[in-house]
């Protein structure tokens, strides 16, 4: 869509980034027809079929079109690996390319960032934003939307391959959880997915595109926000570029940043504000030192345990030659099969240990298994995988600028794995991954188990594989923390301290992680923004 570029050049409030939080902001405050709003997108528009068929996610994932591709810089914990790190570029943002499972995560997630200082950002509290963003029509009236703009669906097609994991599980005593969006995550379930229709339903069909059908709304996309431009402490306008040509922004009122847990902080460094003496050594006069700004990134790191099995029924199959060509056909002509599924179909909540109060590890099945270190290709004989991650990991790494250009990719340190209690609850994920794979249930159509393999025994040895074999899961967050503290970049009113006229509403700004993927609690921040925003009118 195209409509209205550079026809309205007086703005209230400047959007940067059309992502997640960014198409939520948009849709939000254009509600009221008296504010004006422009959104700048980095990226294109993103209508291509790869964007808008489910499984088009394997496509996207390592594509510049739609993502910026990043790459994070390498640590010991991780054997010194440089780990693809996917952020999504144009309208939709990270929502245009991303795995399309819908998670809220645990209560007490969200007390604790009020247990932080974070006034009105407990469960209570967040609960009627998560219900205003989302549409799903079953589920309980006091914890699901059925009026909002989100289409959250339920898996129909069901593999066969899924509904013996499922029983297997049983034997491990795993209840079946009928709603882990409800409040209660423990079990094992069906995901449900941002996908109407057999189709990808990201933040931008659910927010933006309704929105831009409105007067008071402008895009510019293809365009790169270079600089926020400050006078004395106040953020006034923005320095950006489309097509080697510059030009600058002023809103009347505010500018709202959107540009996600990597461009956020990215953006705030190259115009001067982060740490002063960082920011000198790379060629960047600070403008005003808060030096958290980049720092506490929080990920979350996955690795997978992968079996061979003994009949031809697993996706691997589908995904080849002719099969796949007759799987094409069918979602251009009645959206089913196997380009309409999300790439997990199967998930559980479970703890590492029974001492634990609540599940601290995330599962993720699929009846499919990938061949080592080729992105996105499937397997030439018949396989499943069960992955885990923790669900609320340690570590704390950072987001820096690398050079005095956002042009430049910044360096991303998640530093997976380096506290202990990250390791530890890894190390039983996998164990409970073998334990899912090898119940008796499973046994009967299993071959062997092709990652790690048989020779991995020693908790030791699993830990390496660990190291040596972990990805991101795409949830980086918390690099422009949220809190009360001297160290926090934004207060519990998403303002940056000490600078007026600026605010951040995207994923940058959670304190702590949620037990689950991070796109609804991205579209709940933006929610929650757009009403603080509007009460400060
Ligand atoms: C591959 C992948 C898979 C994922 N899978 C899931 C999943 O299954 N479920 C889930 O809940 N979460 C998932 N996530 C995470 C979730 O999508 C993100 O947490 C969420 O989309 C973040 O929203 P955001 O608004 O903070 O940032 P984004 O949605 O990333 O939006 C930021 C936008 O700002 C733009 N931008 C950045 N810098 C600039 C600049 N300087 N000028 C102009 N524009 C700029 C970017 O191009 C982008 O469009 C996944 C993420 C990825 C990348």
């Amino acid at each position: 869509m195209n409509i209205k570029e550079n026809i309205m050049e007086n703005f209230d409030y400047v959007v940067v980034g059309a992502g997640s939080s960014g198409s939520v902001i948009a849709n939000r405050l254009s509600e009221n027809n008296k504010i004006k709003i422009c959104v700048i997108e980095a990226g294109g528009s993103n209508q291509h079929p790869y964007v808008k068929m489910p499984a088009g996610f394997i496509k996207t994932i390592n594509d510049k079109r739609f993502n910026w591709c990043f790459k994070t810089e390498g640590s010991d914990y991780v054997n010194n690996r440089e780990i693809l790190f996917p952020r999504g570029k144009g309208y939709g943002g990270s929502s245009a390319i991303n795995g399309h499972l819908y998670v809220r995560g645990q209560p007490d997630d969200y007390n604790q960032w009020a247990q932080l200082g974070n006034l009105g950002w407990s469960y209570d509290d967040v609960l009627p934003y998560f219900k205003k963003s989302e549409y799903k029509e079953n589920g309980d009236d006091a914890t699901r939307g059925k009026q909002g703009p989100l289409y959250v669906s339920d898996i129909v097609e069901k593999h066969p391959l899924c509904e013996e994991f499922i029983r297997g599980s049983s034997e491990l005593g795993i209840q079946v959880q009928n709603d882990y969006n409800s409040g209660q995550q423990e079990g094992i379930f069906y995901y449900q997915r941002t996908i109407k229709n057999g189709t990808r339903f990201s933040a931008y069909d659910a927010f933006l595109k309704p929105a831009l059908k409105r007067e008071n709304i402008n895009i510019k996309k293809n365009t790169t926000v270079l600089k926020i431009i400050f006078k004395n402490k106040k953020a006034v306008g923005l320095l950006c570029k489309k097509n080697n040509k510059t030009f600058e922004i002023f809103p009347n009122k505010e500018i709202i940043l959107c540009a996600g847990a990597i461009g956020t902080p990215h953006l705030l460094q190259v115009s001067g504000i982060g740490d002063a003496k960082y920011l000198k050594s790379i060629g960047i006069e600070p403008s005003f030192e808060i030096k958290n700004v980049g720092e506490d990134l929080q990920d979350h790191y996955a690795v997978r345990v992968a079996n061979r099995i003994t009949e031809p029924i697993s996706l691997n199959e589908k995904a080849r030659g002719l099969n796949l060509v007759l799987e094409i056909i069918k979602w251009f002509t009645s959206k089913k099969g196997l380009i309409s599924y999300s790439p997990a179909h199967i998930g559980a909540f479970l703890k590492s240990s029974p001492k634990i109060d609540s599940p601290d590890l995330q599962f993720v099945f699929t009846p499919a298994s990938y061949t080592e270190g080729m992105i996105g290709k499937l397997q030439n004989f018949p396989g499943m995988t069960c992955g885990v991650w923790q669900s609320r990991p340690q570590s704390r790494g950072y987001v820096r600028a690398s050079t005095n250009k956002i042009t430049d990719p910044p360096i991303i340190q998640p530093n997976y794995l380096k506290e202990k209690i990250d390791q530890d609850a890894l190390v039983e994920g996998v164990k409970i991954c073998r334990s899912l794979l090898s119940t008796s249930t499973m046994k009967k159509i299993s071959v062997c188990e092709t990652l790690p393999g048989d020779s991995i025994k020693s908790d030791e040895e699993i830990f390496n594989f660990i190291r040596n074999k972990g990805a991101t899961v795409y949830h980086a967050i918390g690099s422009c923390r949220m809190g009360v503290d001297n160290k926090a970049v934004v207060s519990p009113s998403l303002k940056i301290n000490g600078i007026s006229n600026i605010r951040i509403a995207d994923a940058s700004i959670m304190p702590t992680m949620p037990s689950g993927n991070t796109n609804a609690a991205t579209l709940m921040i933006a929610e929650k923004a757009s009403d603080l925003i509007k009460k400060d009118l």
